[in-house]
């Protein structure tokens, strides 16, 4: 049965990104079939699969939610085999606006998932730095949430505030949402900040904190703007390693 997991955070720059990429990556190459879905104005998603922003001009996620093109017409093939995206851009800024006195609105992306009728094994949401409208759609959307969180300072910071947007989902508009869970990422070995933060996540949250933790690996910064995830771009690197592993752990669990 199909898995939606968005991947969120309101904090920039934590590795929401990297994460949705290069999971999906690693799940369509455990022959999982996969769609990742940019939910972001930012399109960083869309880019680092190697998708140019011209070819999605005219024909992306903010048309299919406005249902200007019906939502397998916004699908693309991505250089993965058994990979799909639906791409974005800045287009997706508007859509908030243009939505503000719809009924349900919360609800548009759950629906355009509704319509589309391809037996997907997962659907990963790549959510922005917010958590507006676009965020509380992907989760209104999603089976589960994961919850990108960088071993640095102030990490913590604001997570009440994402764990509360959660829990208001799931009382008013989405009950069987689950936190599938907390990943480090960008941990530094070398450095004692990076030690400090996890330990603090991991007393505080327990379980629900992953057991895989994604490395900080110069390979998974450079991959994106080679337009490859990282299983294509150096698949022995640290960091593939890590994002390969963190799929098994995704596909062992009961978790999602
Ligand atoms: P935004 O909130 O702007 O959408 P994000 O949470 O999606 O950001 P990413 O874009 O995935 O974060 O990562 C932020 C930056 O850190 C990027 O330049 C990315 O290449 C880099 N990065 C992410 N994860 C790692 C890592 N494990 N090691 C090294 N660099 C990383
Ligand atoms: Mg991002």
């Amino acid at each position: 049965m199909r898995k939606v997991i968005c991947v969120a955070n309101q904090k920039g720059g934590v590795g929401k990104t990297t994460t949705a990429i290069n999971l999906s990556a690693s799940l369509a190459a455990a022959e999982k079939r996969t769609l990742l879905v940019d939910c972001d104005p930012q399109g960083n998603a869309t880019s680092g699969t190697g998708i140019e922003k011209e070819r999605v001009q005219h024909c992306n996620l903010y048309h299919a939610l406005i249902g200007q093109i019906p939502p397998l017409d916004v699908i693309l093939k991505t250089s993965i085999p058994l990979l799909d995206i639906i791409p974005s851009n800045q287009d997706l800024i508007g859509v908030e606006v243009e939505f503000v006195s719809l009924k349900e609105r919360e609800k548009k992306l759950k629906t355009l998932f509704k319509n589309i009728d391809i037996d997907y094994d997962f659907i990963i949401i790549d959510c922005p730095p917010s958590l507006g409208f676009l965020t509380v759609n992907s989760l209104v959307a999603s089976d589960c949430v994961i919850v990108p969180l960088q071993c640095e300072y102030f990490a913590l910071e604001g997570l009440g505030q994402l764990l509360n947007t959660v829990k208001l989902v799931q009382s008013r508009l989405n009950p069987s949402l689950a936190l599938a869970g907390i990943l480090l990422t960008m941990f530094d070995t070398r450095n004692r900040i990076s030690h400090r933060v996890a330990e603090e996540v991991k007393q505080y949250f327990g379980s629900n904190v992953f057991n895989t933790v994604i490395p900080r690996n110069v390979r998974l910064s450079e991959s994106p703007s080679h337009g490859l995830s990282i299983i294509q771009y150096d698949i022995n690197s640290r960091g593939a390693v890590a994002y390969m592993s963190f799929a098994r752990e995704i596909l062992a669990n009961g978790r999602v």
